[in-house]
């Protein structure tokens, strides 16, 4: 076996044990398996051993590694910051994008979808812990940007995403973990469709898997470190 396709097993099995450790369904937690800056050959490879959804950073980058790679069946998500002016690019393209961020943003999407003839799907990235520095719009403006976005037709919110700040030990993600979970059903209980919530990297997803993710993005655990 190649080391990506012993990495993502080993991957796919700690999300499991995790899942299982906190009483929910393995199967209600799928793997992104984050590919920017990873070359086309060691995708193809965790393609070949069963990764089903790839996420990209960058629009460019995923389209040519799409265009690479057609006939693969595989499921490509955003999950970087989506400039307006690249909406066009994207729209169609990824199955999710994980960094909607602005209603200028959702209002792009939406125009682009509707010329295209389709309904976009995105999550809300949310900046959990209200960092000056970060994407994703505070907590406390959810409920209120999903009002707004409620009226574009051809963009569909499934739910929300997060990147907590960078720390040494997993446990330090856990509140806002947690935090993303308790919002994720308040914005369900005001009557909005909150299927997905994305949330967890390679220093925390167990933790992740434990507190109700349902996509979880990992990359340097899988393919190694990035340059
Ligand atoms: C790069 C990236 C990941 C994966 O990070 P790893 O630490 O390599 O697992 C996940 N989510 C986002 C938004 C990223 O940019």
């Amino acid at each position: 076996m190649s080391f990506v396709a012993e990495k993502l097993r080993m991957v796919e099995a700690r999300i499991r044990a995790a899942a299982l450790r906190a009483g929910r369904d393995p199967a209600s937690v799928r793997l992104v398996a984050v590919t920017k800056t990873v070359p086309v050959e060691f995708v193809v490879e965790a393609v070949g051993a069963g990764a089903k959804i790839l996420g990209e950073n960058r629009v460019q980058e995923a389209l040519s590694k799409m265009d690479a790679m057609r006939e693969s069946g595989v499921e490509w998500h955003l999950i970087g910051p989506l400039q307006k002016n690249k909406a066009r690019l994207a729209v169609g393209e990824f199955s999710l994008i994980h960094s909607l961020e602005s209603i200028e943003l959702a209002r792009e999407i939406d125009r682009q979808a509707k010329k295209k003839g389709i309904v976009q799907k995105a999550l809300l990235e949310i900046n959990i812990a209200s960092e000056e520095t970060k994407h994703g719009i505070r907590p406390e403006d959810a409920a209120g940007f999903m009002k707004e976005a409620a009226g574009l037709e051809n963009l569909g919110i499934m739910g929300i995403m997060c990147v907590p700040p960078i720390a040494d030990d997993p446990e330090k993600s856990r509140p806002y973990f947690k935090e993303m979970n308790r919002l994720a059903a308040e914005l369900a209980l005001e009557g909005f469709e909150i299927t997905e919530l994305s949330m967890g990297m390679t220093q925390d997803f167990e933790v992740a898997a434990e507190e109700g993710a349902t996509l979880i993005r990992v990359g340097t655990a899988i393919f190694g470190a990035r340059n």
